[in-house]
């Protein structure tokens, strides 16, 4: 029975009364990204699995572990996405965005999944807010991104996250980097978890990411790929830095930052609370200046961010950031009998179509238990309707506040002008 009653492990629901704050979030997300020119970008929950592979890495935790992958029954292999990137660079290229002009400007919400042990702060569906720019080659992007991240932040309240930041290089500088990187973990692979003696040969830099706390103390002695930065490469990260500070940004440049996919190039952050445990970046985001023509398209340097959703909310409610419950009614409409009742159901739509929240009982409640509802559910208003009311065309409107009445003529018939008329008093 638990199979019926029990959603599967790494999922969770929002009932209205958490979906209301997520609405709140997301409005603010929104507003945040539309300021600075992103428009909306949606794409499907299952791709081909390919894509994936090709662009998230052969290499990375979530190929090789984390995708959920299936064939279909027209014998495809499909995958659930882990992440929005791949999609948004699929959407690019097959339908020549690109034409349009660059940049191109998204932003999405997504769920993602990632078959993972699930934990605080770690789901197997889960949810993004991300932005990709397509284009744009310029340090002054990568800071558009980044000062965006903490925008949010601050539009939203929440306090005390870290910027991280480092630059993975380009591939020209990266290979000299990765051969530092072998020399220096083969002299250690003893020490190193399996994973990474197996990640030596074919991606050193993943060590790096490895949540062992061995492989980390042996990471922290590791070359630092800033020390082998290309000269284009150094001054992109430096402009990327004096852009920060001018405009007031604070950072750590942290040379073990190298995130978890393997399409990154150049400037790499995180957003890190102090809030969440282990489980302690919200916001993670890159370069990736070589995806687009590595997935088939032109040369176009890109970059992005996304953050989890989960994981924001629980830094709000850490912090106590109040955020708002479902709608409350504006009237509430209390019915003495059947014929009232058949008076509300019309009222009712009239007023919601008047962009009046306006509900009425139909659970067969007794007028003083419908009293009762209607306060507990916290109804602005309330109108009583009964003998009286359908006959005078006259009602009182009880403000729940004050818990003063005031007067409201409908007419008998309801009249289309004096609901009209309440409506405006009501909302
Ligand atoms: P982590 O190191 O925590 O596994 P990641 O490097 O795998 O993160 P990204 O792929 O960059 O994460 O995803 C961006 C953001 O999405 C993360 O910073 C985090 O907030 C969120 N996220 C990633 N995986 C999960 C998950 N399994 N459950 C909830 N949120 C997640
Ligand atoms: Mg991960």
């Amino acid at each position: 029975m638990a199979l019926l009653t029990q959603a599967p492990k790494g999922t969770q629901d929002l009932l209205p009364r958490q979906a209301a704050g997520w609405q709140k979030v997301e409005a603010v997300l929104r507003a945040q990204a539309e300021l600075r020119g992103f428009g909306e970008l949606r794409t499907p929950v299952f791709e081909h699995t390919e894509l994936f592979q090709r662009s998230v890495g052969e290499t990375t935790d979530v190929v090789q572990k984390e995708m959920y992958t299936f064939t279909d029954k027209g014998g495809r292999s499909v995958t659930l996405r882990p992440e929005g990137t791949a999609g948004a660079v699929r959407a690019l290229l097959e339908h020549a965005a690109y034409n349009e002009g660059l940049p191109q400007k998204y932003y999405y919400f997504t769920s993602c999944y990632r078959y993972e042990k699930p934990q605080a702060g770690r789901l197997r569906e889960f949810h993004q807010f991300g932005v990709e720019l397509f284009g744009p080659g310029e340090p002054a992007a990568d800071a558009q991104v980044i000062l965006m991240g903490g925008a949010i932040f601050r539009a939203l309240g929440v306090k005390g996250l870290s910027l991280h930041l480092n630059s993975i290089g380009c591939p020209a500088c990266r290979a000299e980097y990765h051969k530092a990187l072998h020399a220096y973990f083969s002299a250690r692979a003893a020490e190193l978890c399996e994973t990474c003696r197996g990640r030596l040969e074919r991606n050193p830099m993943r060590i790096l990411d490895c949540k062992n706390p061995d492989c980390g103390r042996i990471a922290a002695g590791a070359p630092r790929m800033t020390d082998y930065l290309c000269a284009d490469c150094r001054t992109h990260f430096e402009r990327v830095q004096e852009y920060l500070r001018a405009a007031g940004m604070e950072f750590t440049v942290d040379p073990s930052l190298v995130r978890g996919l393997d399409y990154y190039t150049r400037t790499v952050f995180e957003f890190i609370s102090t809030d969440l445990g282990a489980q302690s970046t919200v916001l993670g985001g890159g370069r990736y200046d070589g995806l687009v023509e590595e997935m088939g398209g032109k040369q176009t340097p890109a970059l992005g961010f996304a953050m989890g959703l989960e994981r924001l909310m629980m830094v709000l409610q850490a912090q106590g950031v109040a955020l708002p419950g479902p709608r409350p009614s504006d009237v509430y409409l209390a019915c003495a009998d059947e014929e009232a009742k058949a008076c509300a159901v019309r009222l009712a739509e009239m007023l919601c179509a008047h962009g009046v929240a306006a509900d009425y009982d139909a659970c067969g409640r007794s007028l003083k238990a419908q009293m009762k509802y209607a306060g507990k559910s916290g109804a602005r208003a309330v109108i009583v309707l009964g003998g009286d009311e359908l006959r005078t065309g006259v009602v009182q409107v009880k403000d729940m506040a004050t818990g003063g009445q005031q007067p409201a003529e409908l007419g008998a018939p309801l009249d289309e002008a004096k609901v009209a008329a309440l409506a405006e008093r009501l909302r």
